[in-house]
């Protein structure tokens, strides 16, 4: 998977550069998606370019590509990196100004790169075990809705669920859950599953959609509202989502057993759902 896109060529990732004065090395002035590849396919492709160009729109930026190009561009990557299962990784930075200045260049020319990585499977052993988490402040700015590159604020929070030997940190903000690090957050509450709203403080995640769409086919109820950090710390199950993760449980939250400290049945039910909303492609 060593093949990258960069300004209208493939190239060897290791070869791919970037001026100094681009706008997303100097401001991290840009946005960016990451999509899975399943079989050599890309997955949910039409709304990961639908929200690339929600994300431009935000920062005003043109989209430089039109979702036909994006899409001959993005299947010519991975094919080239070998098809089978990928991380599919693009952002689009505001390029280069030759005076490095806060205000918006005109006519900008956006920087377009792209690159694969591999993709691991979901593990047994997250399947069986669920993954740990630690709770923090969501520090972050409040335009979370955006994909943007800024990405300072979630590693920093990101950094300190690893030290803490988890998976990922679930934050909360004035006492309500928003979102994970880098994944939307679900809790289980009585058998209902319950997710916050979409807003400005959290990232419409493609994979938190195609999970709420799953649901009602396995006759789960389902609820987008707020929740509290009382909810999040009762809750019997807690899943989070992501292009990269699926739907992890989190059998651990602040070192506390979530529910009976498994993988719980609502989990299992929405899992067994999206391996079918995969299959289907
Ligand atoms: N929230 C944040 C902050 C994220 O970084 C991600 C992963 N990109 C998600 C949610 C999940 O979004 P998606 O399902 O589209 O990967």
């Amino acid at each position: 998977m060593d093949t990258a896109y960069l300004d209208g060529q493939y190239l060897p990732l290791a070869e791919a550069r970037v001026p100094v004065l681009d706008r997303g090395y100097l401001f991290a002035d840009g946005v960016y998606e990451v999509m899975p590849v399943y079989a050599g396919r890309i997955f949910a492709l039409d709304a990961h370019l639908d929200r690339l160009e929600f994300s431009l729109n935000a920062i005003q930026l043109p989209n430089p590509l039109t979702h036909l190009s994006w899409r001959e561009i993005l299947e010519g990557l991975v094919t080239r990196n070998g098809g089978g299962e990928q991380m599919l990784y693009l952002q689009v930075s505001r390029g280069v100004q030759p005076k490095r200045g806060f205000a918006l260049p005109e006519n900008p020319t956006p920087c377009v790169l792209a690159f694969c990585q591999p993709l691991p499977p979901v593990s047994a052993f997250i399947k069986e075990k669920g993954v740990s988490t630690v709770t923090r402040a969501d520090t972050r700015w409040l335009n979370c809705h955006i994909k943007s590159i800024a990405l300072l604020g979630s590693v920093l929070l990101s950094h300190e669920a690893l030290q803490a030997g988890c998976n990922e940190v679930i934050l909360l903000r004035d006492g309500y859950l928003t979102e994970g690090g880098s994944s939307n957050v679900f809790v289980v509450k009585s058998g209902v599953v319950i997710t916050p709203p979409k807003s400005r403080l959290i990232l419409a995640g493609i994979t938190r959609d195609l999970v709420i769409e799953s649901l009602p086919a396995a006759g789960i109820q389902l609820q987008e509202r707020a929740v509290t950090e009382a909810e999040l710390r009762q809750a019997g199950e807690i899943w989070i989502t992501s292009s990269t993760r699926e739907i992890y449980p989190v059998t651990t939250l602040d070192g506390e057993p979530v529910g009976d400290g498994r993988p719980g049945s609502q989990w299992a039910k929405a899992f067994d759902l999206f391996q079918a909303c995969k299959a289907r492609g």
